[in-house]
């Protein structure tokens, strides 16, 4: 089969599987530049896309590919403009903009209809952002304003904003409301300033009710674009819409956004997602594999869970691939083909990562483990198991829970006051730093 015979098929297996706005919107565009040792190269209109694609689709076209080419293939999204393309989000003027999502428009940031709060699901590590986010959705401009959501990847930002905006959507058909990530805006923003519209630019975001705004710590080091953004921000604010930000960490990590935004952060209100523990991952493949009309054993939904542990994109990535091996094939849903699907999507020592980081921890710090994981408030013991706890949230994103678990089962605000202290020392104790730093460094390339 030649490259172009592949890439032709992947796509009509993949155009089965997607909702076909999403196919339109971001496979249809591609196409393929060359297929050699093992990876296919795939030309993409631009960066956005690439990263897009690499976020929410790569899992569903490794596995495409795998299935149409018999056999695994690596993939990449080359950026370059390509042939018969639909037109690069940087180029139009509605591009990053959609009034009415559902009505058929061509705004390239649609809602996805599926982001709503009904399937997204609660539980500790996200309950305060999800009632944070229904709340504004309800009441527009009237609660907290700006609300500002941050959290890991793949820990559901997208997923609230969106739900937020379909929410208030179906409450209000005729609002106008934008979703956009900060990125489609920066390039819509160059855009405007090499063809000189950057008044249209403030008058077009400027008559919204809503603006959803995702991703904003893309926005650090780009000073420009962060004082039209604001000037954009304040009039909408002032004017009583609603502006929702989401972020992967917090506004005080992005310095001059904090400058900009403290005065107005006042009056709204900052909300973190946290990883979910084992618990809720459990309840996640349960609910998504119903959701999607499949029987999922609680054992099997376990077994992932404790595989697959900061992520829940991954968690949906994996089951979503095992749902379709099982349908492909008929091969029953077991440990066995739950660990096939497994196979590409995580690391095989994950399992083994936590125990690594504290042996290390102790080493470093020679400290045994079991004091580590003991009472001890020694400081030279409490400084140590500290180091752990933010090494283990740093390293391996998991949960405050989970962290506490590890570490002898301390108390997840216990585990807060160490990872904040850690934070506090890197930057105003060196000599800590520098051993941490040695540490990050012996986990990189001692550890297996
Ligand atoms: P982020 O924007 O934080 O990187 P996304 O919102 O894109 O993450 O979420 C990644 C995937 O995981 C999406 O498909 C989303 O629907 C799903 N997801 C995340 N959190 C939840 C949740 N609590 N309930 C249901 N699905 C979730
Ligand atoms: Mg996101």
């Amino acid at each position: 089969m030649s490259g172009d015979e592949l890439w032709a098929a992947t796509l009509e297996f993949l155009k089965a599987r997607i909702q076909r706005q999403a196919f339109e919107t971001w496979l249809a565009p591609t196409r393929i530049l060359a297929l050699n040792n093992g990876t296919v190269r795939v030309a993409v209109p631009n960066h956005f896309f690439a990263d897009w694609l690499q976020h929410h689709y790569l899992g569903e076209i490794l596995f495409a590919l795998k299935t149409v080419a018999g056999r695994t293939l690596e993939v990449e999204f080359v950026p370059a403009p390509a042939e018969n393309s639909a037109p690069a989000m940087n180029t139009g003027q509605r591009q990053a903009f959609s009034f009415r999502p559902s009505a058929g428009t061509t705004g390239q940031f649609r809602l996805r209809s599926h982001y709503t709060f009904d399937t997204f699901i609660v539980g500790e590590s996200n309950r305060l952002a999800w009632a944070a986010a229904r709340n504004v959705a309800h009441n527009l401009g009237q609660v907290f304003n700006p609300l500002f959501i941050y959290g890991g990847v793949g820990l559901g930002k997208t997923h609230l904003l969106q739900a937020i905006g379909n929410a208030a959507l179906a409450l209000r058909p005729g609002l106008r409301l934008c979703y956009t990530p900060a990125e489609a805006l920066f390039l819509e923003l160059i855009q405007a300033i090499e063809k000189n519209t950057r008044l249209e630019f403030k008058e077009k975001y400027r008559g919204l009710d809503l603006l959803l705004l995702d991703d904003i710590h893309y926005l650090v080091g780009k000073e420009g674009l962060q004082e039209e953004i604001f000037y954009t921000f304040n009039a909408l604010q002032d004017a009583g819409s609603q502006v929702v930000f989401t972020s992967d960490r917090p506004p005080k990590d992005i310095p001059t956004l904090q400058e900009r935004l403290v005065s107005r952060l006042g009056s709204g209100l900052v909300v973190d997602i946290q990883p979910p523990d084992l618990e809720m991952r459990i309840a996640i493949l349960l609910q998504k594999a119903k959701m999607d009309g499949f029987e999922l054993a609680e054992d099997i939904a376990c077994y992932i869970a404790n595989r697959v542990r900061s992520n829940v994109r991954t968690l949906e990535a994996c089951l979503v691939r095992l749902m379709a091996m099982h349908s492909l094939t008929g091969r029953p849903i077991n440990t066995a083909l739950a660990e096939e699907a497994l196979s590409d999507l995580v690391h095989p020592e994950e399992p083994m990562d936590a125990e690594k980081v504290i042996r290390v921890v102790s080493e470093h710090f020679q400290v045994p483990v079991p004091e580590l994981k003991g009472p001890s408030r020694t400081k030279r013991i409490a400084i140590a198991r500290q180091v752990a706890m933010y090494l283990l949230r740093s390293r391996l994103n998991l949960s405050l829970k989970d962290i506490g678990y590890q570490l002898g089962g301390k108390d997840h605000t216990t585990v807060l006051h160490a990872i904040e202290k850690i934070e506090r020392l890197l930057v105003e104790d060196p000599g800590l730093k520098g051993q941490i730093d040695r540490l990050l460094n012996l986990l990189d390339n001692n550890g297996r």
